[in-house]
């Protein structure tokens, strides 16, 4: 009854969970002719996380930077079976996965458990709040699409709301506050990314409120981007001086309330400043699956950060039965979407070679069944010249750790500048302006998924220049 999962007995079975850099990479390259190859994720696509700030200012389009998985699966050799769903639960034991479909619909059946030969863990994190009160409840997250799409309607709301006739002065300074939280990357895009708007439409479409719009950008560490090089940390503080983006560092969001923030200053006092918007981007953590999984497994998997691997992404305790790549781990590499594609590029080739041994194993063991078998010289001789070959074969079959090239940090930081770190010889290059953002731009467009996604960025990008962004709020 109902659709069957694409199954051969005689292949082992792949369980991937996620869709997102790691999962969408990995399948990219997989060989699927070689196993049965199942897909799970809540999201049945996969979202290219570097123009989100974008989308949620209206730059972007939300569906121009998305791709379903079914897109890429089905080119493959072998049916991947793909399904929208969350897994709930990892038994690292029996080798399990059981999933839910918390979808608005569902069917009769919403929740079943099937067997893995093989799990590929990339489920990513989750926003990390320090349970510091308010953040759920009050502030936006820049993670995923609908986050993106929240905040763009949150902050139009903000500015119709100051609109609003009779609106006091206090008031309307205050809806027209927006506090970004975390200097990192994200924080820094996105604060860029709403000077523009206010910069090329909001003056056109709201002069008497635009020069009330404030932007401040919140850091509790010492200051903005602290992976990037020092020389493009100034650039940045200067150019955000420039745009009137306030930075705050050294200072401590203590609490979100409806229609404030608490602040912990450098000098350690309190402070309440009023704010319409605040979006939070204060960094990531673990996803209570992952702590779940890991708890099973509590002398081999003790780092809080996440998920410990081995130099093939092994996860430790799992006896190479569970990969885990991407956020979802605890690693020396930054959690980046640079780190978590080229790991999943890197477990493709790893389950090929896999495959590969799997085969000459078979072989020489229906070789030594043969020997035992045959009284003839000549023919024992042939067995066992081609048994020496099998097992010379099996011993250059070497999977070679995976290794990490790191290609640069690139970041927007508004008034059509970037800025990037990237590696040259032995050492670094860091640059940043209005070159490095054209660059910035043809990098990213050249990553993105499909031809479909770089013709919609392309002319997303287009119109924005020929009529603005769009100020209208659904
Ligand atoms: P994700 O890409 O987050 O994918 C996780 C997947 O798992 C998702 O499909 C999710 O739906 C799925 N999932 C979640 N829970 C479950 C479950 N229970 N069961 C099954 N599936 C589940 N990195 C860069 O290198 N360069 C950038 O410019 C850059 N820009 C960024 C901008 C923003 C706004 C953000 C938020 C991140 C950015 N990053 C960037 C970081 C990058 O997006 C992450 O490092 C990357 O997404 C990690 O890949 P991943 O596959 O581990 O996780
Ligand atoms: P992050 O962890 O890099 O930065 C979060 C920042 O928030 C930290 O600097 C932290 O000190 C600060 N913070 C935490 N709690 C705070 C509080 N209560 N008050 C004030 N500040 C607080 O997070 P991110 O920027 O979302 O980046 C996550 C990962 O994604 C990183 O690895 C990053 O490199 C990657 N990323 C890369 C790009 C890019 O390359 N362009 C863009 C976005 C994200």
């Amino acid at each position: 009854p109902g659709p069957q999962l694409p199954f051969d007995s005689e292949k082992k079975t792949i369980v991937v969970l996620g869709s997102g850099w790691g999962a969408t990479s990995l399948l990219k390259t997989l060989d699927t002719s070689e196993y049965n190859v199942i897909v799970i994720s809540p999201k049945n696509f996969f979202l290219f996380t570097p123009l989100l700030p974008s989308v949620a200012v209206g730059t972007v389009s939300p569906r121009s930077i998305i791709q379903s998985t079914r897109y890429l699966t089905r080119h493959k050799t072998r049916q991947v079976s793909v399904i929208e769903a969350e897994a709930t639960d990892v038994d690292a034991l029996n080798k399990t996965v059981t999933f839910t479909d918390n979808s608005e619909i569902k069917g009769l059946v919403s929740s079943t458990t099937i067997p893995y030969d093989y799990l590929v863990y990339a489920v990513g994190a989750e926003v990390q709040t320090f349970n510091i009160p308010g953040v759920k409840e009050h502030a936006c997250f820049m993670k995923e699409l609908h986050d993106a799409e929240r905040l763009q309607r949150a902050f139009m709301d903000c500015v119709e709301t100051a609109a609003f006739p009779t609106q006091s002065t206090a008031e309307v300074d205050r809806l027209l506050h927006m506090i970004v939280v975390g200097g990192g990357p994200t924080g820094v895009e996105l604060s860029g990314e709403l000077h523009d708007f206010l910069e090329d439409d909001l003056k056109m479409w709201y002069p008497e409120l635009a020069a009330k719009i404030r932007i401040t950008l919140v850091e509790a560490l010492p200051s903005v981007l602290p992976s990037f090089s020092k020389q493009l940390i100034s650039y940045t503080e200067s150019t955000f001086k420039e745009s009137k983006i306030d930075i705050l560092t050294k200072t401590m969001v203590k609490e979100v309330k409806e229609n404030s923030v608490v602040l912990q200053m450098p000098d350690k006092s309190i402070v309440e400043v009023p704010c319409g918007l605040v979006v939070w981007a204060a960094g990531n953590k673990s996803r209570a699956l992952t702590q779940k999984l890991m708890a099973q497994l509590p002398s081999d998997q003790t780092n809080k950060r996440g998920i410990v691997v081995d130099d093939h992404l092994r996860m430790n305790g799992t006896n190479g039965s569970i990969f885990a790549i991407g956020d979802c781990t605890a690693t020396s590499y930054a959690p980046t979407a640079q780190v978590a594609s080229q790991q999943g590029s890197y477990l493709a080739r790893c389950f090929h070679e896999l495959a590969k041994t799997e085969k000459l194993s078979a072989k020489a063991a229906e070789i030594e069944q043969a020997l035992t078998t045959t009284s003839s010289g000549d023919e024992k001789k042939k067995l066992e010249d081609s048994l020496a070959s099998v097992l010379k074969k099996l011993k250059n079959q070497k999977l070679r750790p995976f290794h990490y090239s790191h290609q640069g940090s690139l970041a927007y930081i508004g008034s059509e500048k970037a800025i990037a770190d990237l590696p040259f010889m032995d050492g670094n290059i860091a640059t940043g302006g209005v070159a490095t953002y054209l660059f910035w731009r043809s990098a990213y467009l050249s990553t993105l998924f499909s031809l479909r996604n770089r013709t919609l960025v392309a002319t997303d990008w287009l119109k924005v220049k020929l009529f603005g962004r769009d100020v209208s709020r659904d």
